[in-house]
């Protein structure tokens, strides 16, 4: 069953082909660390989430780069406005690098609540300076840039397709530019490669450059880091929709102008946006905004209600966030958990038609809604429930809400403390640890089943 895709690139769902066979490289851009990411985020988090355990349920071997933006992410989008971390840094009266570390973390643990998979690579832009520079000093060979008093820029006008991932018209486009405009670019939608530190104002994060000291604009810190890690032409790139119209089309232009190839990626996907009542923008930069720990933690709902709740609307839609979404979703999720925890422990064989029919939809494009009537079917298909309970096991390394976890409830503290200790030094690749592991967890009664990143206990 072939695996469709929307690309935004070309505006229509495409078959999944990757570059090599059996193999994909994913970029999905990460967050800016200057505050608590928003539940608007990490609906963006869990969608790219989704399409990775979707490529590996068709087994594909992913390697997903995240980045992490700890600067050059400027107040205004067009290269204007004062830097989020130094300014966030001030307000909580601590380093950037410290507000940049602290954020980080709290991000982490928002995936792990989720229920995300880390990514093979978590990326740094202060980490990848040096990368960064050598991608500008070959624009400025290839003659891409110019001077001006704040920086060195790109310029867009070189780039004859500039707009074919917006699809935009480059006159309404350049209009839109002007309003936040710096006359002395050349052209409007021009943008920044590296901005130079204020004379008069001593920045916490700044660098020396060739062309004097200062920091790199936020769209070259993707291309690099990208091309570091995945190469000059890879896969899938992905983001919210707020990216297509500028920190997208610049890394794109950037990208394919340094390396001199096309197309540096094939597919880009975006995930829409998750808003507030009437269309109310949730933003980090207001304040208006609701998060894992305010929505879910301090009111001891699981954060995986909110993983639930976001498969009822397709990722290509936008979600409303109302006071109805959270007893809704809480119901529907606890109603799943009792109808798996009504299937009792044993598990039989996975049903091949139920299996083609969830493949189907989640190879359509990620429907994830019709993934979940295909769940709800399971339990009314005629077939034992040691069978219902292994293909909905089976589902759930896509839907990613743990309900292998469930069977664990009565398992003692000590058996899951231990095989969590085992896949920790299964990561670490500590062979001899693992296995020492096991034949303790053996003692307790239990045979640890290794899952891909998971594991499953079952009892000996
Ligand atoms: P940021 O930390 O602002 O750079 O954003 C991190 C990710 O969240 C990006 O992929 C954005 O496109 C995405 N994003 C921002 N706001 C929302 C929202 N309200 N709903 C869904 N995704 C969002
Ligand atoms: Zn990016």
């Amino acid at each position: 069953m072939a695996l469709k895709l929307y690309n935004t690139l070309t505006r229509e769902k495409e078959e999944f082909k990757p570059i090599t066979n059996g193999e994909v490289g994913l970029y999905t851009c990460g967050p800016t660390v200057y505050n608590y990411a928003h539940i608007g985020n990490l609906r963006t988090f869990i969608f790219e989430d989704v399409l990775k355990r979707v490529l590996s349920f068709n087994n594909y071997k992913v390697k997903h780069v995240m980045n992490i933006t700890d600067v050059g992410h400027l107040t205004g989008d067009r290269d204007m406005g004062e830097d989020k971390m130094e300014n966030e840094s001030k307000k909580e009266n601590k380093n950037a690098y410290e507000i940049a570390e602290f954020y980080t973390i709290k991000f982490k643990d928002d995936l792990t609540h989720l229920n995300i998979i880390y990514p093979e690579i978590f990326c740094k832009a202060t980490d990848n300076i040096k990368e960064q520079i050598e991608m500008i000093k070959v624009l400025e060979n290839k003659g891409f840039t110019y001077k001006i008093s704040d920086g060195i820029y790109f310029n867009t006008s070189l780039v004859e397709d500039y707009t074919k991932l917006s699809h935009q018209h480059l006159d309404s486009l350049k209009e839109g530019a002007r309003v936040e405009v710096n006359s002395e670019k050349k052209n409007p939608t021009d943008f920044a490669l590296w901005k130079f530190s204020p004379i008069d104002i001593k920045r916490q994060m700044e660098w020396v450059s060739p062309w004097g000291v200062g920091f790199p604009g936020w769209h070259i810190e993707c291309s690099a880091m990208s091309i570091k890690y995945l190469g000059t032409h890879f896969d899938i790139h992905a983001g919210g929709v707020d990216f297509i119209n500028l920190h997208h089309t610049n890394e794109l232009a950037q990208s394919e102008a340094y390396s001199g190839q096309k197309p540096w990626v094939n597919y880009w996907m975006h995930g829409e946006f998750l808003n507030l009542k009437d269309g109310e923008k949730m933003a980090k930069s207001t304040g208006n905004f609701l998060t894992i720990q305010s929505e879910f933690i301090n009111k001891n709902i699981n954060p995986l209600v909110y993983r639930y709740a976001t498969y009822s609307v397709h990722y290509r839609k936008q979600m409303e966030w109302n006071e109805e979404t959270l007893p809704s979703a809480v119901s529907g999720y606890t109603n799943l958990i009792n109808r798996v925890k009504s299937l009792g422990k044993d598990i039989g064989n996975v049903n091949p038609e139920l299996k083609e029919r969830f493949l189907e939809s989640i190879n359509d494009d990620l429907n994830m809604s019709k993934a979940m009537a295909v769940v709800g079917e399971v339990f009314k298909y005629g077939i034992s429930n040691e069978d219902k309970l292994a293909t909905i096991l089976y589902f759930d390394k896509v839907l990613g809400l743990s309900l292998n976890k469930i069977m664990e409830e009565s398992i003692p503290d000590e058996v899951i403390k231990l095989a969590n200790d085992r896949l920790l030094a299964r990561k670490n690749k500590d062979w001899s640890k693992s296995d020492e592991l096991r034949e303790k967890i053996k003692e307790f009664g239990y045979e640890v089943n290794d899952m891909g990143e998971e594991y499953k206990l079952i009892k000996i």
